[in-house]
Formats: structure tokens, sequence, C-alpha cells
């Protein structure tokens, strides 16, 4: 089936094979275009963000591959960049010194312990819990409201291409115990996030990474805010957010089942050096 994915990650970050690996996979599948996406190097200690004196590596082994297979696919070299306030951000010198062909711009950090760690809200629970209790006193409804908070500043101040996995943080409450999507403070700060989005005309991708890990029982975001967004006319993609190469287009199917069903007709893809709208369906793109 013909599809696209921007969001994938390679042996440089968190996934586990070379990004070759990953557009040789592309290319069985039929894909017309490929993005690597490597979490960027942050300025403190990570497990999984690429180490600054990689980058060089990184960038040559992603353009061999893009006129290595040029004949075949269309590969670009992208980045996930974080958006830390004043630490790191898609204007950030060794950012634009990669010279990437698009960014997808997300937050995963929010806020730091007393002892200067930062805070990663997408990782093990109880790291969530324990950032919940002595950054913001448990407080859920702050915590939550902080993350859209910097997902907002980033779009006004450092705008990725894409906003990368928008509503990630509902992961941590799939229960719904500590917080849903049906709070009313939840919806507001949706709503002003999609304000701000909608005046940016910057695309918010779809990532199903959430259902086949299982994390989630929806993609990111949810159907009910894919359905605003539909009504605000914010473009979207469809990303699989990938760490090995049998997640290139996991899931895809049924979500853009989904999104066929909400109302949406074309999603964007970076073709030919541009970021445009195709139509698709469940089988696929129709470029
Ligand atoms: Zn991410
Ligand atoms: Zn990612």
């Amino acid at each position: 089936m013909t599809w696209t994915n921007y969001h994938s990650h390679s042996y440089f970050c968190d996934g586990k094979f070379p990004p070759e690996e990953h557009i040789k996979e592309a290319i069985k599948q039929g894909l017309i275009a490929y993005g690597v996406s490597t979490h960027c190097p942050v300025p403190f200690p990570s497990t999984w963000n690429m180490k600054m004196d990689e980058v060089p590596q990184y960038v040559k082994e992603v353009r061999e591959a893009q006129e290595k297979y040029k004949d075949q696919i269309q590969v670009y070299l992208g980045m996930e960049v974080d958006y830390i306030p004043d630490v790191v951000g898609c204007s950030s010198d060794f950012i634009r010194a990669a010279k990437l062909d698009y960014t997808v711009g997300s937050i995963h950090y929010v806020d730091q312990f007393d002892d200067g760690k930062h805070w990663e809200i997408d990782g093990p629970h109880n790291i969530f819990l324990a950032g919940l209790e002595q950054i913001f006193n448990n407080n859920p409804q702050a915590a939550v409201e902080r993350y859209f908070e910097l997902t907002r500043k980033m779009v006004e101040e450092d705008c990725p291409d894409v906003v990368g996995h928008l509503d990630k943080i509902k992961m941590q409450s799939e229960d719904g115990v500590l917080f849903n999507e049906q709070q009313q403070w939840y919806k507001k700060a949706i709503e002003a996030t999609l304000e701000t989005i909608a005046s940016a005309n910057v695309i918010v991708e779809v990532n199903t990474r959430g259902i086949y890990k299982k994390a989630t029982t929806t993609p990111y975001p949810s159907p009910w805010v894919l359905e605003k967004m539909l009504d605000m006319q914010i473009p979207i993609s469809l990303n699989a957010d990938s760490h090995v190469p049998n997640e290139i287009t996991k899931e895809f199917a049924p979500t853009a089942q989904l999104l066929e069903e909400i109302g949406f007709k074309q999603i964007h893809i970076l073709y030919n050096g541009e970021w445009q709208p195709v139509a698709f369906d469940r089988n696929g793109l129709k470029p």
C-alpha cells in the first residue's frame, strides 16, 4: 500500500537499526517517501536522545541513503526536536546547522525536579508520578495544563514543520483516574492549543504508536480532537513513530479509516521537497 512515514527512530537514538534498514523496509512496503526523525541531542544526560557528537554521522548516513535509493523512494532527513524553553528547540544553532529537510516538534520534558533533572512525561509511569508529586504538588490538572502551555509556546516561538503526538500525556491516565479527556479544563487546554496551531497553520501528525504499543486505545490526537481539527482546517500527516522496521506503517489502515469517517479528505506529505495535501483512503494515499 502506498503510504509515507516521517516519524521514525534509528540506532542513533532509541531505535534498534540503522536508518538504511528502515528505508529498505519502506521500499519493500511500497512507501513513496520516508523521513528519519532521530531524537535531537539535549544538553543534559538522556538515555534516548542522540549524542551531540553523533550528529555529523547521522546526517551523513541519511544523506547517503537518500542518494542511494533515490530511484526507489524519496528519503528525508529530519529530527524529532524537543522543545524546552531556553534550552533546545527548532531554532537552536546545532539544529539549524544540520540543514534538516523537516522537523517534528515534540514535548517530552516538562519543567524540572529540584535537582535540575528534566521531567519526562512519556516515560515510565513511576517517573510521571514522581514529577507530578515533586513539581506539581500532585495536581494533575496543573501538570497537564503546563504540558499544553509548552506546546503552544513551541508553536508560537519556535515552530516545527509538524507537531508531534499532540496529546501524548494522555497515555499516563488511560484509566481516566488521574485526569481524563471529559474534564472541562482538559477540553479547554486542547481548544486553546488548537487555536494556536490553527493560527500558525502548522501540520499536526496523527501518530499511531500509542495504539500498537497498547499504551492507548486511540491515536494521538484522540478522535474528538481530530474532529475539532477538521472543523478548524488544521492540516494533518499520518506517522508511525516507528522504532523498528516492522512498525513503519503499523495501524495505518484502521487509523486512515477513522480519519475518513471523521471526514478528512487529505493528509499532508513531504514530496518533491514540499509539504502538500494528497487524497487518501484506508488503503493508502491517492497521489
Ligand atoms: Zn516523541
Ligand atoms: Zn518519536
